[in-house]
């Protein structure tokens, strides 16, 4: 089946009520029939609900749709984009590891890894996601995972995915791609040969800045690949801590498996089940939505390069874009909402953030309001000018989350802000 029927259909089964909608399952536990059940369930002889912290009616329905839409084997959903990430790493590294990861990062993602990780055990190695043959140059026996985001927030890069998971695959490596610029609309990472997909549902899946939540999918090609490789004796072991449970032998998705009787057991860092409808309603209309954002987000980019007091424009489908010809090789029906644009100075930056009415200015994107920010008042402020030029961000850089409003009525908005 094709994608919007996917989204709208994938994994609901209606229940005596016969519900239109899916119901919303806000339950922490469920009744055994028996001991035997229970054990049963416990044991994964079974298939069921045992508790809200391991699963649920509800987000399993959203799981399903996700896995269907990334093209995966199985989902697992997540209380934020950030524990989505965290467990897709720590499902794979130990203390003495290390992965390598894409300089094009969101913030967040750095801290984890620079900050966090670190205080783990775990060490981070960079690469430029253009060359990706950095990443022979960085792997060693301990490296356990390549992480990548498929368009980057901030700096709306588009990585060379099937570059990058080929490079990874030749090693035995699992990667990891954050899928959430681009969502499974615009690009199915599975398709290039990736591993794991990501996402934080917080943005485009809710599609209405309402709620924050996570995901990781699985491709059906993990299994073989975990299977008997040097790097993840989990995988193949006895987990002591779950009935010495030897995950690549079950019939289930390992990587998925471990991430929720383990991770998902151990942290907690569960997505509530009412998140989890709200994402529902948010997948149903996502195709629709993202060639949208992508339609009004390229008008506006074009827009912007006309316009005299405009210095550059970042947006990956512009033909003189630096990312143009990885754009035309993996986002066929869009580019998404996310766009850059330079002015002259941070005087002139502030003054059209300040003046703009129809965009919002909010640090989030992926919503159906439009969004301005200026990083270097904002989520920047703290750097040097010398750091500012490092991490790509001019003084005069502005950040859009072009939202589905009437494009007409967004180039308005800037025009009458860049030129008061
Ligand atoms: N990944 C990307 C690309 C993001 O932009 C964000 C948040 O902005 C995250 C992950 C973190 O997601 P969350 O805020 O849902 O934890």
């Amino acid at each position: 089946m094709k994608d919007k029927t996917l989204a709208i259909h994938e994994g609901y089964v209606k229940d005596a009520q016969k519900t239109m909608a899916v119901p919303i399952y806000m339950t922490t536990a469920y009744e055994y029939e028996n001991t035997q059940h229970a054990a049963d369930l416990f044991s994964l002889k079974d298939t069921g609900n045992i508790y809200t912290r391991i699963g649920n009616p509800t987000t399993e329905v959203f799981e399903k749709r996700v896995a269907a839409l990334e093209k995966a084997a199985a989902a697992l959903a997540t209380a934020s984009g950030m524990s989505a990430i965290f467990y897709a790493v720590s499902n794979l590294a130990k203390a003495g590891d290390n992965i390598v990861a894409s300089t094009k990062l969101y913030g967040g993602t750095v801290t984890l890894l620079t900050h966090t990780l670190k205080r783990f055990g775990i060490e981070v190695r960079f690469f430029d996601p253009h060359s990706p043959s950095e990443i022979e140059k960085l792997i060693d026996k301990n490296t356990k995972a390549v992480l990548f985001e498929t368009i980057s927030n901030p700096s709306i890069d588009v990585a060379d995915i099937e570059t990058i998971c080929e490079t990874a695959n030749r090693e035995g490596i699992v990667t990891i791609a954050d899928n959430t610029v681009a969502t499974p609309v615009l690009l199915k990472p599975i398709e290039y040969g990736c591993d794991i997909v990501v996402h934080s549902a917080s943005k485009y899946m809710t599609g209405q800045g309402l709620a924050i939540g996570g995901v990781l999918a699985e491709s059906e090609k993990t299994k073989e690949k975990l299977s008997g490789n040097f790097r993840y004796p989990h995988f193949n072991e006895p987990d002591l801590s779950y009935h010495g449970l030897v995950y690549v032998d079950t019939p289930f998705p390992p990587f998925t498996l471990r991430a929720r009787l383990s991770l998902l057991r151990d942290f907690g860092a569960v997505l509530s089940p009412f998140n989890a409808w709200l994402f529902i309603q948010g997948l149903e209309t996502l195709s629709i939505r993202m060639r949208e954002h992508s339609k009004n987000a390229l008008l506006i980019a074009k827009f912007l390069k006309s316009h005299p007091k405009v210095k550059k424009v970042n947006y990956p489908c512009l033909e003189d874009d630096e990312n143009y010809k990885f754009a035309k090789k993996y986002l066929k029906e869009g580019c998404s909402g996310l766009l850059s644009f330079e002015v002259e100075s941070f005087e002139e930056a502030k003054k059209i953030v300040d003046s703009v009415e129809l965009f919002s200015l909010v640090t989030n994107i992926g919503d159906s309001k439009s969004i301005i920010t200026h990083p270097a008042s904002t989520t920047h402020q703290q750097l040097s000018k010398e750091e500012l030029k490092a991490a790509g961000v001019s003084e005069g850089l502005i950040r859009l989350s072009v939202g589905l409003e009437d494009a007409e009525d967004l180039i308005d908005d800037l025009k009458r802000a860049i030129e008061k």
